[in-house]
């Protein structure tokens, strides 16, 4: 027997031994004969208080914490071996905003941080002006947490190794709504084949959670026609979460 097995035993043996006390606390505080209590299953208390280790390679049911370290131990694809540091993401928790992107590109390898270079910049432009910030409200992840060479684009077998961590991080981050940015994480996470321009405007659901859909802020910076459907989107998380436009962008 494991240690944790002697000790959820010794648990419920204890939880046992604390009924029959109650019972002859009860006698004597009443005088009256009392019952002894069935012999119970404490199991589920048990697994309450002790629950038995989590396999450490397993995302479901882990913490924020050890699926962060999960992560930083990945080698699960080919990306670990050409990775800098994973990006695991961060912000507030929990977030009334979950925003997931691709992946890492250089500056997210480097640091270890996600949304750090230049579309992540700019991707704060477009939440600051509607209270939105991954300071206060927000939590910036990726599908995959490592970047790929020469920022291609994550293959099909390295984003479904890598799902079941976002899967948990959406979980732990408990978001109202969801919004994905760029082709490759709507389509991962939606798994559909449509586009932004066909998926966006409207909400969409991931296992219960909204989630809206846009542009991914590195193409909008290519090309400047996508600003205005950008901010449409904006408006509509913002609308959403029922925070107030800026006066003059209504
Ligand atoms: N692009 C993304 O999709 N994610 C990042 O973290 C940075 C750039």
């Amino acid at each position: 027997m494991s240690n944790i097995e002697e000790k959820r035993e010794v648990l419920a043996q204890g939880l046992q031994q604390f009924l029959t006390y109650c019972d002859q606390a009860e006698e004597m505080i009443t005088s009256k004969e009392v019952k002894a209590s069935p012999q119970m299953d404490f199991s589920s208390l048990v697994d309450e208080i002790l629950p038995l280790p989590l396999d450490k390679d397993a995302p479901e049911g882990a913490t924020m914490k050890q699926l962060q370290r999960m992560v930083g131990e990945c080698t699960r694809c080919r990306l670990c071996e050409t990775r800098t540091h994973t990006v695991f993401g961060e912000g507030v928790l929990p977030a009334r905003l979950l925003i997931i992107g691709e992946g890492p590109g250089f500056d997210e390898d480097a640091s270890g941080r996600a949304f750090v270079g230049r579309s992540g910049q700019y991707l704060d432009t477009w939440l600051a002006p509607v209270g939105l910030s991954r300071n206060t409200n927000v939590y910036l992840a990726n599908i995959i947490k490592c970047r790929p060479p020469e920022n291609r684009n994550p293959h099909v077998d390295e984003m479904a190794l890598c799902l079941p961590f976002i899967r948990r991080q959406i979980q732990l981050v408990k978001p109202e709504l969801i919004l994905l940015i760029g082709g490759v994480a709507s389509k991962a996470l939606l798994e559909t084949d449509e586009g932004v321009g066909r998926l966006r405007g409207r909400f969409h659901r991931y296992e219960g959670v909204p989630v809206l859909v846009t542009y991914h802020p590195a193409g909008v910076l290519r090309n400047e026609e996508l600003k205005r459907p950008v901010w449409e989107d904006i408006k509509k998380v913002a609308a959403f979460l029922n925070l107030p436009l800026p006066r003059k962008s209504k």
